[in-house]
């Protein structure tokens, strides 16, 4: 298992972590790995379910490309959707950017008994919109403390967030970017703003940095995954997710043998 989280009260600097790290893994022995962890997965998501008091939150964060689709199909074939919810982060719309920006984020979160994953999320607020400036620094620079807080609210109410950083190298990006243009059935996920966003790489890398130090706290730390390798991202992802619930050990609500003597 490589390092993936960064040493409490030290800076995250995303270059000291290998984006094409793989442990000399073969694909294949990574992918017979993580269809266990999915197995595990669906066994432990339905006692989540049938327990109803607590709730976990995958937080999927990074460039474009750099994998989280994939990493949500990966999950998603491992967990019944009777206790899934997937939700994607867009730009805000009017009615969401006439609340404040944890509003959209609160109401999707998944309720006791559920795995939500966050397909993009609160940190799109840290992130995006410092790079493209779209509200003053003030507003940004005290969202790290108002994002704290709010995980720790979630955290009291019974969630345990997991929040991933899918680390790709620029060259691994261009590939993808590349692949995405080249190709009939991908080239509707790629617009002007994701080549623009390509352009401003280092920007967003210290946007991305300076979110992930600000907001690494013991109870919800950020986890860097090493995304070059699609099949190495899922394994590293599915094997999180899983020592999460079994962390939890949800456990089936008691039986009331009283029910027995009703049966006719
Ligand atoms: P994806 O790239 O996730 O597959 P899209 O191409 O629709 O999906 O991209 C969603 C876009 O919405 C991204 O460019 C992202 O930066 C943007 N976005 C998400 N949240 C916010 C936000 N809070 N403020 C501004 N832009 C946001």
């Amino acid at each position: 298992m490589p390092q993936t989280l960064i040493p409490p009260g030290e800076p995250c600097l995303l270059s000291n972590f290998d984006p094409g790290h793989h442990e000399g893994l073969e694909r294949a022995a990574a992918e017979e790995e993580t269809r266990l962890h999915c197995t595990a997965l669906d066994e432990l998501a339905y006692r989540l379910f049938a327990e109803a008091k607590r709730a976990v939150v995958v937080v999927l964060q990074g460039i474009d490309g750099s994998g989280k689709d994939g990493a949500i199909r990966m999950l998603a074939s491992g967990i019944s959707p009777q206790c899934l919810d997937v939700k994607s982060f867009k730009s805000p719309s009017a009615l969401e950017l006439s609340h404040d920006f944890l509003w959209r984020v609160h109401a999707a979160v998944p309720a006791h008994g559920r795995i939500g994953i966050f397909n993009r999320s609160h940190y799109e607020d840290v992130v995006v919109v410092r790079v493209r400036k779209l509200v003053p620094k003030a507003i940004w620079r005290e969202r790290y403390a108002q994002i704290n807080a709010f995980e720790k609210l979630l955290r009291d109410g019974g969630l345990t967030v997991v929040k991933c950083f899918l680390h790709i190298s620029k060259d691994e990006q261009r590939k993808r970017l590349a692949d995405r243009l080249r190709d009939p059935a991908k080239q509707w996920k790629l617009g002007p703003s994701d080549l623009e966003d390509r352009r401003l790489w280092d920007d967003f890398t210290t946007a991305y940095e300076d979110a992930i130090t600000h907001c690494n706290t013991p109870e919800a730390p950020w986890h860097i995954v090493p995304a070059n390798h699609k099949w190495y991202r899922n394994l590293v992802v599915a094997r999180l997710v899983r020592k999460t619930l079994e962390d939890l050990d949800p456990q089936f609500p008691p039986f009331d043998p009283a029910l027995l003597a009703k049966l006719e």
